[in-house]
């Protein structure tokens, strides 16, 4: 039997151990643990969408509508008509003839990437890519190559040493740890010049980012010519659950023959795919909440700089403060907890040696004010830490 107790202390030593917090609230700016308020700027939820009234509304309906489980897969019996509507909407939203939901982000690049991608084929990725994209690669059974990050020379040599079957480039929209935009202008030049598919997982961007919030694509004017292959979640700015494939009728009909995650497991429940029908009705409605949210970063920008707070150039929700060592990251974090903001600390292996983090990320939901305490505590924090 291994030794699986040697291994935690192993990770406790190295100050890797994870430990989970028990909400008592639902997600939001303000959050309970242990009785406690926190200010919170650690969820995905950036439009503030995952405790709206009308989604909580929605999805009881859904479910007075729908009953709560699916009861099948979506290839046996548990296709539901919210589940149909809300892939016509989906499809719609990104300009794109079809869209299929799956059950998480992470099951839809495994199921994408298993379905395309084979022996023989080339699968080019970025470093930082989200673990499920680097997963999929690796499964696929492709010969996965990665590049670092950002760094298209690389790719574009990489791709030219190849002369195999079908090549695959697949990158992060936004990147999730640190917030940059993945250069899709350069990425799409170079599949185009190698007749390589690109593929996009949007799950940072959907919903926030560009025109409408249509996302990283459409912040760069690309579309299905560009970047044939789409993937975003609903769990993060739409506030509810899930997520989808947008693409030609050939490659949605292509997964739902092949697709092994969304073959083989129960469909998600159909009121869960009502209530996202609404969060995309919001989406367009509440256009407020992508204007304050920038409004909020840029705030927290400029207060950064005049504190001397080092942060990132990000231009998205997501604001890595990036300092080193996986000990000061706990250390910052459990600092700024004392004084009633949450931030994770974010440590190897979900960033790289020595580039452990607090992951700031604003909602809509985040005031000024709150902006503003956030600045405070964290020049408090840096000064003793940094
Ligand atoms: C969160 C995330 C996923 C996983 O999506 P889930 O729906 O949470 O499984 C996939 N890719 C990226 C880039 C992500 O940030």
């Amino acid at each position: 039997m291994m030794n699986l107790a040697a291994d935690l202390k192993r990770q406790a030593a190295l100050n890797l151990y994870r430990t989970r917090n028990i909400l008592e609230s639902p997600q939001g700016p303000e959050v309970v643990i242990d009785n406690q308020r926190y200010l919170s700027f650690c969820s995905n939820d950036y439009l503030g969408l995952a405790n709206h009234p009308r989604l909580v509304e929605a999805l009881q309906q859904g479910a007075l509508k729908f009953g709560v489980g699916s009861g099948a897969s979506h290839l046996i019996n548990g296709h539901s008509i919210a589940h149909h509507q809300l892939e016509e909407q989906l499809a719609a939203y990104t300009g794109r003839p079809r869209a299929l939901l799956f059950s998480t982000g992470y099951m839809a690049n495994l199921g994408v990437m298993s379905a395309l991608a084979q022996r023989g084929d080339m699968v080019c990725e970025d470093r930082l890519n989200h673990a499920s994209l680097i997963d999929a690669g690796l499964l696929s059974g492709a010969r996965l190559r990665r590049y670092a990050h950002g760094d298209t020379g690389t790719l574009a040599n990489q791709l030219g040493e190849y002369s195999g079957r079908q090549i695959f480039i697949a990158s992060d929209g936004v990147f999730s740890m640190d917030g940059d935009l993945a250069p899709l202008p350069a990425l799409s030049k170079i599949a185009r010049q190698n007749n390589a598919c690109l593929m996009i997982d949007d799950a940072h961007g959907f919903g926030v980012i560009g025109p409408g919030g249509r996302g990283t694509l459409d912040h760069y004017g690309f579309d299905i010519n560009e970047v044939s292959i789409l993937v975003c979640t609903l769990g993060k700015a739409l506030g509810t659950f899930g997520a989808f494939v947008a693409g030609s009728e050939e490659l949605i009909e292509t997964l739902i023959q092949h697709a092994r995650t969304y073959i083989y497991t129960t469909a998600l429940p159909p009121a869960i795919a009502y209530a996202t029908s609404v969060s995309m009705t919001l989406l367009n409605q509440e256009t407020w909440r992508r204007e304050h949210l920038f409004m909020l970063i840029k705030r927290f920008h400029i207060g950064a700089q005049q504190l001397g707070i080092p942060i990132q150039a990000s231009e998205t929700p997501i604001q890595p403060l990036i300092v080193g060592e996986a000990q000061t990251a706990l250390k910052m974090s459990q600092a700024l907890r004392d004084a009633g903001i949450l931030i994770t600390a974010i440590r190897p292996p979900t960033v790289a040696q020595g580039s452990a983090r607090l992951r700031i990320t604003f909602c809509a939901g985040h005031s000024e004010t709150d902006v503003d305490r956030l600045l405070s505590a964290l020049d408090l924090t840096v000064k003793k830490f940094l």
